[in-house]
């Protein structure tokens, strides 16, 4: 079962958002493209979806900008601009973004005490968002992710599709995806690699496709 994973391709990542990652509505051209012709059995987005008053908010410390370091749960955490807050088009997916092909929504950072970067699980692995266990039920065996920002929301469910999804193999497809600061990107890439990840392009995945159909097709005859 061949599943595409697209993290959090919202409004308020691409231009004109509340926490605009740089060219973030870049990826969504690539995100199209691999839905229509990347072979894929299973289509998931994930979609951040915060309460108004989601403890990451810069806004929820007083005192505190964007971009300090601050704490939540105990931990070291980002402060964020307010962003994809529940039921705004912040929240809702880039307009440009090819719905119908999506099969299943996975929405994540709805407890205010907590960031979720991971659609996976939240940042203190302590709540699943249940994205593993439908993925597990659905026999994923192949998982390829893009999407928003590749050094926060896509490294995370990177790493944690690779842990939680038993016997995954995990391709990131990096022309597909965006990150906020470019030292962070390069750590990332670093990262996803070292859990096993293969960094591929989206030329790549789709010469894959054409290539399996041709072999297909000549055996077959
Ligand atoms: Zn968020």
């Amino acid at each position: 079962m061949k599943c595409l994973l697209l993290v959090d391709i919202q409004n308020g990542f691409c231009s004109g958002g509340n926490l605009a990652v740089p060219d973030g509505e870049a990826v969504v051209v690539v995100a199209n493209r691999l839905m229509a012709e990347g072979g894929y059995d299973l289509v998931v987005a994930s979609q951040d979806w915060h309460p108004a008053d989601h403890g990451s908010f810069a806004s929820q410390h007083p005192g505190r900008h964007p971009f300090d370091m601050g704490t939540l749960h105990g931990k070291p955490q980002m402060l964020w601009p307010d962003h994809c807050v529940q039921g705004t088009a912040d929240a809702d997916f880039h307009p440009a973004l090819d719905r119908a092909r999506i099969d299943h929504v996975q929405r994540k950072g709805e407890n205010r005490n907590i960031d979720s970067y991971s659609a996976f699980r939240d940042n203190g692995h302590e709540a699943l968002t249940g994205l593993s266990r439908y993925m597990i039920d659905a026999g994923v065996d192949r998982l390829d992710i893009c999407g928003l920002a590749t050094d926060y929301c896509v490294r995370d469910s990177v790493i944690d599709a690779l842990l939680l999804v038993p016997g995954v193999t995990v391709r990131v497809v990096i022309d597909a995806c965006r990150g906020i600061d470019p030292a962070g990107v390069t750590a990332a890439i670093a990262e996803m690699s070292d859990a096993g990840a293969r960094i591929v392009t989206s030329g790549e995945v789709l010469q894959g496709v054409k290539d399996a159909a041709i072999s297909a097709h000549r055996s077959s005859r």
